[in-house]
């Protein structure tokens, strides 16, 4: 083989590694926060591919997404996801006991049910197969959600959706348990279920996006609202199905960073926010991409 081009080759090598480390030492060097009384510690140091300090939910910032506060702390270094979740459809009653009433939500459910499975592998795509999807066989709501377990309920709610995420802090940072996930009970619902069912793909999308919008919060993203490389976010109020042209772009470059950064794929997060291009952890027959690898705390702050 040719030396010079050997050569060539590992000082290529080189400098991307001199880029890595330099753009992964700087953010580290943030100073320390302060005690702080109500949490009775230091606040963890902010990782650097978090919010700033101090930035409110709606802040936009270089990375494309924000993520949600955890224990009164804007900032946890550590957020984190379960190896694994249930993500699973309940009948709610609602307080009615009328029949045409019943008949409507489970005519919904039977839509939703119908299009989960690909809402939740187009999640699953950004955070490494977490998500585990349990068809729907007649359960009612039993009022709160399992450990590791995300709940979908339709009820009589003033917003199209609510998502109830449900996290603790350990002794590093924040880790998410799972939640719940309500969706209004409106008319609104039967069009696009028909729709759906019909095989239109607008239908499913449109319905794709409340949904998959409250599953983001339910595993630690906040709202952003400011375009991001020239999409709406999904995490934003504004994205609708005008907007997506197929499944693998309900979500945004923007969302796809936040979740893999939840799943602490943090270099190919980074690599997402910063390119727009963003490859997938999990893929089927994708060995080197499955099973996930665990979180990368190289930015934890251990206390
Ligand atoms: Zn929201």
């Amino acid at each position: 083989m040719d030396t010079r081009r050997r050569w060539r080759a590992r000082f290529a090598v080189l400098a991307t590694l001199t880029a890595t480390l330099l753009t992964g030492t700087l953010p580290a060097a943030a100073a320390e926060p302060p005690f702080d009384p109500d949490i009775g510690r230091r606040p963890y140091q902010p990782g650097p591919m978090l919010v700033n300090p101090g930035a409110g939910g709606n802040t936009a910032n270089s990375y494309g997404f924000n993520l949600v506060r955890v224990g009164g702390l804007n900032n946890p270094a550590y957020y984190e996801l379960q190896e694994s979740y249930t993500v699973r459809l309940y009948f709610n009653y609602r307080g009615s006991t009328d029949s045409a009433t019943r008949d409507k939500e489970r005519h919904w459910i039977q839509g939703l049910d119908d299009v989960m499975s690909t809402m939740v592998l187009e999640t699953n795509k950004w955070v490494g197969g977490r998500l585990e999807y349990d068809s729907y066989d007649g359960e009612t709501w039993p009022g709160s959600h399992g450990d590791r377990e995300i709940a979908i309920v339709f009820a009589n709610i003033p917003a199209t959706g609510i998502a109830s995420p449900s996290s603790h802090l350990d002794d590093r940072g924040a880790v998410y348990d799972g939640g719940l996930i309500r969706l209004i009970a409106s008319d609104v619902w039967t069009e696009l279920v028909d729709g759906s069912e019909d095989g239109d793909r607008w239908s499913r999308y449109a319905m794709a996006i409340p949904v998959m919008h409250e599953i983001g919060h339910t595993l630690g993203l906040a709202h952003y609202n400011t375009p991001f490389r020239g999409d709406n976010t999904l995490m934003s109020s504004v994205r609708v199905a005008d907007d997506v042209s197929s499944w693998n772009d309900v979500w945004t470059p923007g969302d796809k960073a936040g979740l893999m950064n939840m799943a602490g794929w943090r270099t190919r997060a980074t690599q997402c926010a910063n390119t727009g291009s963003c490859q997938q952890i999990w893929a089927k027959n994708d060995p080197l991409a499955w099973p996930p690898q665990p979180p990368d705390h190289t930015y934890d702050r251990i206390p």
